[in-house]
């Protein structure tokens, strides 16, 4: 199947690509990497009438870092992550994450913007940054606006941005050295999107306990409380967990779940 025929063209500002998506309806849609969205298009899943190419919008490039953060901008590639072109705040956890995800070929035009805004719930990102703790930065009709990566996702391929509204960069916070994290996922075969997920972030600097378990039916499920990853080397505790998580999947799928869990908690080891 091709796609349907649309226009495309080169977004001059945030503020002009803003003004040309709003009221559209799904129309005029904004492409960054195109590695979701061109399979969408061929398969006429997505038939818009007009694409806005985000690459050239300088705002949406660059990365910024303070002494507590890194700002990323949505157009950052998954291989300048992988690669180091750009700086870590999560103490590696975003390098590994990277590396993990397609093929170098598809890690070379993808985009961290992109992937959050496609929000596949078997993708990476959609999971990574509310383990992270990131907060999305908005610009829409109305201005801009910021958002707890916990609440972007909604649902799968759903996502909280408002009509007109684009991604414009990813605040991750810095994790202290004393940070320690895992990441399991489980693929049939390298390079393919995940069917079982689960990542731990423990940072003793500012109290930090979260699990996220992704590669669900919708939105990946955050849990966060003081305690939470302690014992986890207990089958008994993380099947208390997970039944806590309520993630109502199949046998298969929860089977494999539970595994990435044991793995995460070998990982993480004696937390003291
Ligand atoms: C073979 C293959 C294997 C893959 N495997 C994995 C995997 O293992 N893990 C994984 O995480 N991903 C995987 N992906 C997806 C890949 O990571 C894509 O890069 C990502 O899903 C989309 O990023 P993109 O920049 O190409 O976005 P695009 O395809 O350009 O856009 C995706 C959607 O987001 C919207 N959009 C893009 N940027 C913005 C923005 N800044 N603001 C608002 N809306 C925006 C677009 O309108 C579109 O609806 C795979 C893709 C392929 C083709």
């Amino acid at each position: 199947m091709k796609a349907v025929a649309y226009a495309i063209e080169r977004a001059a500002s945030v503020e002009a690509a803003v003004l040309r998506l709003a009221g559209t309806d799904g129309a005029c849609k904004p492409v960054a990497g195109g590695q979701s969205l061109g399979a969408m298009l061929n398969l006429r899943l997505a038939q818009p009438e007009r694409l806005v190419d985000l690459d050239a919008l300088e705002a949406l490039t660059g990365v910024r870092e303070s002494a507590t953060e890194v700002v990323f901008g949505a157009m950052t590639t998954h291989a300048a992550i992988e690669d180091g072109r750009v700086p870590d705040p999560s103490g590696g956890l975003m390098r590994s994450v990277a590396r993990g995800i397609a093929y170098r070929a598809v890690r070379n035009r993808g985009t961290l913007g992109g992937s959050l805004c496609h929000a596949d719930p078997a993708a990476d990102w959609v999971s990574t940054m509310p383990l992270l703790g990131a907060v999305m930065l908005l610009a829409g009709p109305q201005g801009t606006r910021e958002l707890p990566a916990a609440g972007f996702m909604v649902s799968a391929f759903e996502t909280a941005l408002a009509d007109g509204e684009l991604l414009v960069g990813v605040r991750v916070p810095r994790r202290s050295a004393a940070a320690r994290w895992s990441y399991r996922k489980f693929c049939r075969k390298t390079g393919e999107f995940a069917q079982a997920l689960v990542g731990a972030l423990h940072d003793p600097a500012d109290g930090t306990e979260r699990l996220v378990i992704g590669a669900l039916d919708g939105a990946p499920r955050i849990l966060e409380r003081a305690g939470l990853l302690r014992g986890l080397a207990d089958p008994a505790n993380r099947a208390a967990l997970l039944a806590e998580a309520d993630l109502g999947l199949d046998a298969t799928r929860g089977a494999l779940t539970a595994e990435m869990l044991r793995l995460v908690a070998d990982d993480l080891g004696d937390l003291g």
